[in-house]
């Protein structure tokens, strides 16, 4: 049996064995993300900020000759099992419906059938996943899912598609596989990222530039504060929020809210009920915010972001009221133990928030952070430090 005190990358590797009786052809991972600035913006055709994260999602891989494929997790009990041709009758998933196979399988199910539809064709294959990427926590165990296996059938499968259009694979599987309505920048990130350095991504033109950090040589870390709230994607607040971007983008008749700036926010409190304009507003200005962090990032240095991740957060938690107690503890508790900024990162209504904080005060902010949520009667948190890593990868 596979154990959890293996590395991901053997623990796939064993699971395959056990699986197949076989070596597997190759092992591919890709990683989960953070996000420093940038949030919901990246369905409004908008700027987002992510870096990838050394925490990742290896999937060993193995051809078969009977057309099937099999998904198995060490998340999982059972694998799952199907012939390639029932994947176009499986997906896509009808809105608001479940997968037709368990949830998780949809992910990398799903990444095979919108590679086929992308013209991909190939043999059938066994693709057994571990992982270390925190699931549910807003750091994208889906988008390294997705990004480990669309890198791995886009090999197999001489398939020959550049990293956007694998993390555009991705992105149809979370949609219409899984059902899950999120935007692009999960994906790109995982695909793109390299180390040392956050994706500057227009998630309308899918123009991708690396900015590069430098948080080590200036004594900087990034603390992770995974609330160990799950949140959950395909349903309630997510959808809700993407209808009321919607609406502000056809009150104004633009394609997306990536066209409204913010010397038109005046009128758009005249045109909007006072939510709707309070959502229109977080996207409005975190648009501006991504760009003065990108600017910022290479004028001044990161020491220098901490105010306008703060912003950020503010306007997550007023405006777009996305955030949690706990987010939000966490992130007070953060700035009030010296953190230069905090926020938090990922979809919200849970999740994860980051901290930007020196290098010798990690421990003090931890610890803070650690006993406010003891304080609070919250589930303790969990708290790691990251460096930005590299994109999705083969490994064997
Ligand atoms: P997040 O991306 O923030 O971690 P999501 O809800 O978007 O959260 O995706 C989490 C889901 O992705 C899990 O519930 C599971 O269905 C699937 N998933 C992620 N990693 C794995 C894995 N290693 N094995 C199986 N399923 C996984
Ligand atoms: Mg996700």
């Amino acid at each position: 049996m596979t154990t959890t005190t293996q590395a991901p990358a053997a623990q796939a590797v064993a699971l395959f064995e056990e699986l197949t009786g076989h070596a597997p052809a190759g092992v591919w991972s890709a990683p989960g993300r953070v996000n420093l600035i940038g949030e919901h913006t990246d369905y409004n055709d908008g700027f987002v900020l992510p870096f990838a994260i050394p925490h990742r999602t290896y999937a060993a891989v193995g051809m078969r000759e009977d057309g099937r494929i099999r998904v198995a997790s060490t998340f999982a009990s059972e694998p799952v099992e199907v012939s390639l041709d029932e994947l176009t009758t499986l997906f896509p998933t009808a809105t608001g419906a479940e997968p037709a196979v368990a949830e998780w399988a949809a992910y990398p199910l799903g990444v095979a059938w919108a590679l086929q539809l992308a013209g991909a064709t190939g043999t059938g294959v066994d693709i057994a996943i571990a992982s270390d990427v925190p699931v549910g926590a807003g750091l994208s165990s889906s988008a390294a899912i997705e990004s480990a296996t669309a890198s791995a059938l886009n090999d197999l499968w001489n398939a020959g598609l550049d990293r956007t259009a694998l993390a555009q694979i991705g992105r149809r599987s979370e949609n219409e596989a899984v059902g899950a309505p999120t935007g692009i920048m999960d994906q790109m990130a995982s695909m793109l990222a390299e180390p040392d350095a956050a994706l500057f991504l227009d998630c309308r033109t899918l123009d991708a530039n690396l900015v590069p950090l430098s948080m080590t040589e200036a004594g900087l870390a990034i603390l992770v504060m995974d609330t160990r709230v799950s949140h959950a994607h395909s349903t309630g607040g997510y959808g809700e929020r993407r209808a009321a971007c919607e609406r502000g983008a056809a009150a104004f008749g633009v394609p997306a809210l990536r066209d409204v700036s913010i010397a038109d926010l005046d009128r758009a409190a005249e045109l909007l009920d006072e939510v709707t304009f309070r959502r229109v507003r977080h996207i409005v200005t975190e648009n501006q915010r991504v760009l003065d962090t990108v600017r910022t990032f290479r004028e001044k240095g990161p020491r220098a972001v901490g105010d306008l991740l703060v912003a950020s957060h503010v306007s997550m938690r007023d405006d777009f009221e996305i955030s949690s107690p706990e987010l939000d503890v966490a992130v007070d508790t953060a700035l009030a133990a010296g953190a230069l900024g905090a926020r938090m990162t990922g979809g919200g209504f849970g999740g994860a928030a980051i901290a930007l904080v020196e290098q010798s005060a990690v421990e003090t902010v931890s610890d803070a952070v650690t006993a406010a949520f003891a304080a609070s009667g919250f589930t303790a948190p969990n708290i790691f430090t990251v460096t930005p890593a590299a994109g999705a990868r083969r490994d064997v």
